[in-house]
């Protein structure tokens, strides 16, 4: 006990270096007391809390409930989604527990930790998992029913049915490809260990490669590649197969969101700033302005239900990571007549 201390002073700094909000309130909710890190969470200064509704305080983010609600009905407290004072969404911890005043009133403390980083880091997770298997399980599925076809059956095949089997496993090993080489940047990148490696380039090989890869995707919708190149394209100083995958990405897309038996297009324009634009248009339903932003971001899926294509939403903010890694930039315009142009321009710069 030699240490201990019973100065209020050092009770009180004590309470108020905790990284935890306190916040007391009476039995009416009304608030008596909030400490540094609660002022912090909620965005109210003591003085401004005082007396004050802990439900106007930390309102909840489904404004159905309110707060007291919430803590009186449970007895173990889940996380609360509650609003901050500027407006900010947070996630929150909150113990309970029961404290006599010194005026033999009853008080509840309230133990807040702020848990939005962390919840949105476990939601993440969660989506990703789900979704992970179900990326894997449909081609590798494809795969092995056409595998065992071509077993039993190989003697009796004609041809073209062979061919037929041939193309479906062609399309599964590309989609697999694609799958994990967006997962192995993602990692990369997230542990910032992405780098990539030039070398003086030919882009029009880069495009047949991009457009050889892309066949099975494209025959199975019936869309054709239309490439427009320039005349004469300079070597430039690229990594071909980060490249290619930026290529890859934006021409599945452009095919899994756009009409089946319309062409995609490709477009390669050099431009007055010296750098070269690269264009992929589709004639799908398009991007809404205000997720023109978010769509580059990881996990980012629109119309999560009604999204009939399967994904998961790394393939855009792998290509943004990949293209900014060149000195180049992304966007995405609408296109006239219908659909979305993705572009992204790469920086000549030297061979
Ligand atoms: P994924 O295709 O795996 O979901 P992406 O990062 O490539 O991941 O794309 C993110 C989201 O952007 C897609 O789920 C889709 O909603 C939307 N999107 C991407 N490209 C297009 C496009 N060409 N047309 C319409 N929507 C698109």
């Amino acid at each position: 006990m030699s240490n201990y201390h019973p100065d209020p002073q050092w009770a009180d700094n004590l309470i108020q270096s905790l990284p935890q909000g306190i916040i007391t309130i009476e039995e009416s909710g009304q608030i008596v007391f909030l400490n540094r890190a609660a002022e912090h969470i909620t965005g109210w200064t003591m003085a401004e809390a005082l007396g004050k509704s802990i439900n106007q305080v930390l309102p909840l983010a489904t404004a159905k409930e309110q707060f007291l609600e919430h803590l009186t009905h449970a007895t173990a407290i889940p996380p609360i989604n509650a609003v901050n004072r500027q407006g900010r969404d947070v996630t929150l911890s909150i113990t309970a527990t029961n404290l006599e005043a010194a005026n033999g009133a009853h008080q509840t403390v309230l133990v807040i930790r702020d848990v939005t980083t962390e919840d949105a880091a476990q939601r993440l997770r969660t989506y990703f998992l789900a979704n992970i298997s179900h990326e894997f399980r449909t081609p590798l599925s494809a795969l092995k029913a056409s595998v065992e076809l071509l077993l039993e059956g190989v003697d009796g095949f004609t041809l073209n049915e062979t061919l037929e089997l041939v193309r479906s496993i062609h399309f599964s090993v590309t989609s697999l490809q694609t799958l994990v080489d967006n997962l192995l940047e993602s990692v990369s990148i997230e542990a910032g260990r992405f780098r990539i490696r030039r070398r003086s380039t030919d882009l029009s090989v880069l495009v047949t490669e991009a457009s050889t890869l892309m066949k099975p995707l494209l025959e199975r919708r019936n869309q054709t590649l239309i490439t427009h190149l320039p005349d004469q394209l300079p070597q430039i100083s690229v990594d071909p197969m980060r490249l290619t995958q930026v290529l890859v990405n934006l021409l599945s897309n452009a095919s899994k969101y756009g009409p089946t038996d319309e062409p995609i297009e490709l477009a390669l324009v050099l431009q007055q700033d010296d750098t070269l634009k690269i264009s992929v248009s589709d004639r799908g339903s398009g991007i809404p302005a205000e997720d023109k932003e978010n769509i580059f971001r990881r996990f980012i899926r629109l119309d999560e239900k009604d999204n009939a294509q399967y994904g998961i939403g790394l393939g855009l903010s792998v290509v943004k990571t990949i293209v900014e890694s060149h000195g180049g930039t992304v966007g995405l315009e609408e296109r006239p007549g219908g659909g979305s142009i993705f572009w992204f321009t790469i920086p000549l710069g030297e061979a």
